[in-house]
């Protein structure tokens, strides 16, 4: 890997009991102020659940402090190399589940879980032809890139997952499940929830997309488009044969794998969309976004009422009649 990049992206997770974890989460915030780090951390009494960045210094040390604490010394680190840090500040958060599902009967991963495939594993058995490959994360994640042939729940968050499992299973009954998610994490408490809904053959990718992207025989192979990652990157490579482009354009449908945010702020959707499309469409998912008075984008881009009136003309649009005041 090039020595090149100054900085890392960290993503890990153990489920493992912490003890309190309010004054764990105050705590290694300190700590990882200290180092100087950035990111996100979440903290439950089921575990730990992280991404953070910062330089190769700083990484190295929070990883050895982290493996000399017994209840993490054997936690897994995905590392990413960076030119820079991918967030903007340090959050430990306590919550009381590391993944939101839920469930009305918890799954504690290490008791019941779906048998864990490594990369070279999980790419043989995706071409099983009694496999199905289910993706495990939300539909805005998937859009962007996945599994070649897997399944993609309609689910704009992971604790609807179940429901819509329940809805589909005549697709899954009688098959071989293999499910797969960004680090691993979602898989473990989902694919132990599988098991004990009745379904018997469950396989889960050990270490995620993350993992699998990186390792030197699969080369991520049979994954196109690329991987939704939770920080200021957006997105990253995962296929290091070939490079099949599957977003989709929101405006247009055109190939696309530029993820914004719709520029009105209180609907913040995320959308694939060009360059071309943000400034035709002033970033806004809807007219009612475009319009809205405090559209990010026009704000951004200094555009006067008359400017604003000209783009929306072009989209046969209305312009909207501010009130005095806005
Ligand atoms: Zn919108």
């Amino acid at each position: 890997m090039a020595t090149t990049h100054p900085y890392r992206v960290l993503l890990y997770y153990k489920y493992v009991h912490i003890d309190n974890p309010e004054e764990f989460a105050d705590q290694h915030l300190a700590f990882c102020k200290e180092l100087g780090l950035k990111g996100r951390i979440l903290v439950a009494e089921e575990g730990i659940n992280g991404t953070v960045s910062g330089t190769v210094e700083q990484t190295d040390a929070y990883m050895k402090a982290m493996r000399d604490d017994a209840r993490f010394a054997d936690m897994v680190f995905k590392i990413d190399v960076s030119d820079t840090h991918a967030f903007k500040k340090m959050h430990v958060r306590p919550r009381n589940e590391l993944v939101t599902l839920r469930l009305e009967d918890d799954v504690d991963p290490n008791e019941l879980t779906g048998n864990y495939l490594e990369p070279k594993e999980f790419f043989n058995a995706m071409q099983d032809p009694n496999a199905v490959v289910i993706d495990a994360r939300n539909d805005y994640e998937y859009d962007l890139g996945h599994f070649r042939g897997a399944i993609r729940p309609d689910i704009k968050a992971f604790r609807e997952l179940p429901d819509w499992i329940r809805e589909n299973k005549d697709q899954f009954e009688g098959k071989k499940i293999l499910t797969y998610c960004t680090g691993g994490i979602r898989c473990e408490k989902f694919s132990g929830w599988l098991k004990k809904e009745g379904f018997e053959d469950v396989s889960q990718l050990h270490g995620g997309i993350a993992t699998y992207g990186k390792d030197p025989e699969v080369k991520g192979q049979l994954w196109d488009g690329k991987m939704y990652v939770f920080d200021e990157r957006i997105s990253v490579p995962i296929n290091q044969v070939e490079h099949v482009v599957v977003g989709k354009d929101y405006f247009t449908g055109e190939p696309c794998e530029r993820y914004v945010n719709c520029a009105n702020p209180e609907c913040n959707k995320q959308i694939l969309c060009s360059e071309e499309n943000e400034h035709k469409y002033l970033r806004g998912c809807t007219h009612e976004c475009r319009v809205h008075p405090r559209n990010l984008y026009v704000k951004e881009q200094g555009l006067t009422e008359a400017e604003v009136a000209v783009r929306l003309k072009e989209l046969g649009e209305e312009a909207p009649v501010y009130h005095a005041g806005e």
